[in-house]
């Protein structure tokens, strides 16, 4: 391994410092251990890994009150640890999740087993090697070196490392603001939902998540009298829920920017290629024109940035091959934008439906403020992003899906999803097959993280 590793520390000046071999293998060691550890949702154990987690920290000379391995439910344990600084400062949470999706052995390329971490051809691959054990490996591995280098920060740096977050009904950062609060509570907090883009190679984009779009759900619901479906009548609940949801279909929310997604549509519009791009760019002065706003918004990942969306994703109605329905249902999955009304988006979504079908929220939405773009943490995000990429702009990132960060922004504390690593353009592997990320990748965002962290923690 140390040869691979080697060449890419060479190539690399800015990890001059992470080319310390000792550094290197106690990092690799505790990712190898974390990915081999089987936190499969749903059958795995995050308990097994809180524990294994925990030792490395207690090795590196934490006091044992300050690491808890905490298992409110079998098998679903999380860690709570805990650098002491000197309180000036309210503290830094490090949040990453140690549960992971799952996958199969024969579903992965020859040679690679999901459940192992293999090294190959300049990637790590294995389930969780990116999607969340990589941070997770290096919050801890970057900690334990703090603590033995005796660190006293202006703030306390808490580690959790938490357990269903891909599924499950045991949610570790849920449960922790729920019943112990205090012992994640922070000013602010880094956690994934952020990556580099490159190209080729060569950093273009590096990705820091400020805010997260809000799951809503809600039923479409039409009834009838039924009867036998040798005398069908007019009133027919399936007929009545299909021709709502062709409107639903159709409908659409207004777009609406906020500094975040403007400045997102800067930076993507100054590297998109072809004729998308004067389109993106002048959506991000706020002067598109209506065909401009159409073109973007036939790119589903440009719509999701530029609106509020909803699909549908579930049908189901009738009773028997041979009688009349008595009920028609579908599932609506809508995605709010940080700060849009729930209940205007039920009644947009009644409006259309029409009278015949009655439309009914299935959760509640919680609102997800996002993190204040000019705060103090986001110039140090993009100071140490400058002095490791330079030229390299930060680009502020909505997550339409949701991650764990925006129960934190629920509860008050500021969170930006910043990892550090890189991954070339295109490439997603997350929950997929042969999920991998780049070796060299990987120890850049250690060393990113490091320094992000240190700095933070001394609150500049
Ligand atoms: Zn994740």
């Amino acid at each position: 391994m140390r040869s691979v590793l080697g060449a890419v520390l060479a190539a690399g000046a800015c990890l001059a410092q992470a080319a310390e071999p000792a550094r290197v293998d106690s990092l690799l060691a505790i990712y190898r251990e974390l990915v081999d550890t089987d936190t499969m949702q749903p059958a795995g154990d995050t308990t097994a890994a809180a524990r294994a987690m925990a030792k490395h920290l207690l090795d590196a000379g934490f006091d044992a009150r300050d690491v808890e391995v905490i298992e409110p439910y079998p098998r679903r344990g999380n860690l709570v640890a805990r650098l002491r600084g000197t309180g000036e400062l309210r503290p830094l949470l490090l949040l990453a999740h140690l549960d992971v999706v799952p996958a199969r052995k024969e579903d992965w390329s020859d040679g690679l087993d999901p459940a192992k971490l293999t090294e190959r051809d300049g990637y790590f691959y294995g389930r969780g090697t990116l999607d969340d054990k990589a941070m997770g490996a290096i919050f801890v591995a970057n900690l334990a070196r703090m603590k033995r280098e005796g660190l006293r920060p202006r703030r306390d740096v808490i580690l959790a490392l938490t357990a269903d977050e891909e599924a499950g009904d045991h949610n570790g950062v849920a449960w922790l603001l729920a019943h112990r609060r205090g012992a994640i509570d922070a000013e602010l907090a880094l956690n994934e939902g952020g990556n580099g883009t490159w190209r080729d190679g060569v950093p273009f984009i590096h990705g820091v998540q400020v805010a997260e779009k809000v799951y809503q759900s809600y039923r479409l619901e039409a009834s009838s009298p039924g009867g036998h479906s040798s005398l069908p009548e007019r009133d027919n609940a399936i007929y009545d829920l299909a021709r709502a949801l062709d409107r639903v279909a159709a409908l659409e929310f207004p777009a609406r920017l906020s500094e975040a997604t403007r400045r997102y549509f800067a930076a993507i519009g100054a590297t998109e290629a072809g004729a998308l791009m004067p389109a993106l760019s002048s959506i991000s002065r706020g002067e598109a024109s209506v065909d401009e706003l159409r073109a973007a918004s036939t790119i589903p990942r440009f719509n999701a940035q530029l609106r509020t969306t909803c699909v549908a994703t579930r049908l189901e109605g009738g009773e028997a091959d041979n009688a009349l329905p008595s009920r028609a249902r579908a599932v609506v999955n809508c995605r709010l934008l940080p700060g849009e009304e729930p209940r205007f988006v039920q009644s947009e979504l009644q409006r259309a439906a029409g009278e015949r079908v009655k439309v009914t929220a299935m959760n509640e939405a919680h609102p997800s403020p996002p993190a204040d773009l000019g705060a103090p943490a986001m110039r140090t995000i993009e100071r140490i992003s400058r002095a490791m990429w330079p030229d390299v702009p930060v680009v502020p990132l909505m997550s339409a899906g949701a991650t764990d960060g925006a129960e934190l922004r629920n509860a008050g504390i500021a969170v930006y999803g910043v990892s550090g690593i890189f991954l070339e353009r295109g490439e997603n592997r997350m929950h997929g097959r042969d999920e991998r990320v780049p070796v060299k990748a990987f120890l850049e965002g250690a060393e990113y993280l490091d320094r992000l962290v240190r700095e933070l923690a001394a609150g500049r």
